[in-house]
């Protein structure tokens, strides 16, 4: 598996639920019908025929629209004439536009006034992309199918009614600048972030790329990007493709030279030439870039590495403190474990089980793929009762707590005597795995257990900001405390 689909893949577990989680599309009327129907027998003994006049009309069961708006779209109106066959027929063209996966209706008449209540099933959308009408910007069409379509919010379903009115409205707009041909949808996986878009293009004139420029110098400076753009130029314009360019060729420009949190615009295309003349045939293409934040490696934290220790995993890791965040060097693992327990990247790891994380740390990252669970940090000294209990089966203790002669066990972020998890009167007894910003691995936590001293022990930073080498004491309460080694070369 290669980085960029995990890191890709990584977005869209935090983002999006990757992929759709429910068909779309529109019922077929003939459910819609029988739903519908036997809805509305189980009324009939109290409105045989739904005949009269609509006194009301209700929606439930929407998140995305009004009642309002359904019964704007369901075509009824206050005040006609119904009967059951037209409250079928509302009820089926609801169903036909796509934008319900379930659509049923009820209603109760008194006197002469029939209430409707419909009762809708939101179908999910997706977003709406216009590949190639450089005649109009997004907002432009955007304001034309809101004018037409009531509905509109930026998404539709994959199919049914509603999609096809969409077309409609932009094909009209062409047809006022004198655009012939064919407007068409399909569903594609997004170039850039996870998931599908609806996209609408027109097949018929020709318009063809004449240059492509990035907003950013990086990228417009770039000879890679600049070799590579003959893919783009002199071929016909979509800014699907072009989307696709600069997630393939240009992105990793930017994560090479640590800006991970790069972003492209929609692509914008103009007219090249005389703005009075324009040549229609040909578009200068410009694709925004925000190069975000430029990232340092801080370092990775580990946990859940059963095969190799945190020195040599940051080994294969091939980054050092300081340097740049190399995006292509940087694996991310483990985000969903059910998903990636089978990668590349996870063998060649020896990732073994859940809860193995990289992520960036220290001011510089500050990374927004945040681990699942909290990091506990040595500010927040106090230990709070983990909400779930650590078991410490088939681990191999440390030594003995000085405390109360419990054994004492490696967790997350400290090495905890056992009975840390004592429901009554647990053992306060631990010693944080990170003290003052310095990693304290295993063996070093034993010898202090054991001797209750460690090595000299360098970088430390002390508050000011200054490293500083120590050794760590215990004392018989448990308590531990720096001691410093005699400075040497003063007198
Ligand atoms: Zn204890």
């Amino acid at each position: 598996m290669t980085q960029k689909s995990i890191l890709g893949c990584l977005v869209a577990f935090l983002f999006a639920p990757c992929g759709i989680a429910a068909p779309v599309g529109s019922l077929p009327p003939e459910t819609a019908r029988s739903i519908a129907s036997s809805q509305a027998q189980a009324q009939s003994q109290a409105t045989p025929s739904g005949e009269g006049v609509l006194g009301a009309i209700t929606a439930t069961g929407s998140k995305r629209f009004t009642p309002a708006q359904i019964a704007e779209a369901s075509g009824l109106k206050i005040g006609v004439q119904v009967n059951r066959e037209t409250l079928q027929m509302a009820a089926n063209k609801l169903a036909k536009t796509g934008l319900f996966s379930d659509v049923h209706y009820r209603f109760s008449s008194q006197g002469p006034n029939v209430s409707l209540e419909f009762q809708v099933t939101d179908a999910s959308t997706l977003p709406v992309a216009f590949d190639n009408f450089p005649w109009f910007t997004d907002q432009e069409l955007d304001k034309a199918i809101r004018q037409s379509v009531e509905l509109f919010d930026g998404t539709a379903p994959e199919d049914g009614s509603y999609v096809d009115t969409i077309a409609a409205v932009i094909k009209k707009q062409l047809e006022a600048v004198g655009v012939p041909g064919r407007v068409e949808h399909r569903v594609l996986e997004r170039p850039i972030g996870p998931g599908l878009e609806v996209q609408y293009r027109l097949v018929g004139p020709t318009l063809t790329v004449g240059a492509v420029q990035f907003t950013d110098p990086l990228a417009q400076h770039d000879e890679r990007v600049s070799e590579r753009l003959q893919d783009l130029v002199g071929k016909p314009f979509s800014r699907y493709y072009v989307d696709i360019f600069a997630a393939e060729q240009v992105q990793p420009i930017y994560l090479s030279q640590g800006f991970l949190k790069v972003q492209f615009g929609a692509p914008e295309a103009r007219f090249s030439g005389d703005p009075n003349h324009p040549d229609l045939g040909h578009v200068v293409v410009i694709v925004p870039v925000t190069p975000g934040p430029r990232f340092t490696w801080g370092g990775a934290s580990w946990s859940g590495n059963t095969v190799y220790d945190a020195a040599a995993l940051n080994r294969m890791m091939g980054l050092s403190q300081g340097q740049t965040a190399d995006g292509l060097a940087i694996d991310f693992v483990v985000v969903d474990w059910d998903k990636y327990r089978d990668s590349a990247l996870a063998k060649r790891l020896h990732v073994t089980q859940r809860a193995t994380l990289i992520v960036l740390k220290g001011d510089k990252a500050g990374f927004e793929f945040p681990p699942r669970e909290r990091k506990a940090r040595a500010k927040d000294a106090a230990p709070k009762a983990p909400p779930v209990k650590l078991d410490f089966t088939g681990q191999q203790p440390l030594g003995k707590c000085p405390k109360c002669g419990g054994k004492v066990f490696e967790a997350e972020s400290a090495y905890l005597c056992e009975r840390s998890q004592a429901d009554k009167k647990p053992c306060r007894f631990k010693i944080n795995k990170e003290i003052l910003q310095r990693p304290i691995p295993r063996e070093q936590a034993l010898r202090l257990l054991e001797s209750g001293k460690t090595d000299l022990l360098d970088q430390f930073i002390s508050k000011a900001g200054k490293p500083f080498a120590a050794y760590l004491v215990m004392d018989e309460a448990g308590k531990v405390t720096f001691d410093f080694p005699p400075r040497d070369g003063g007198t």
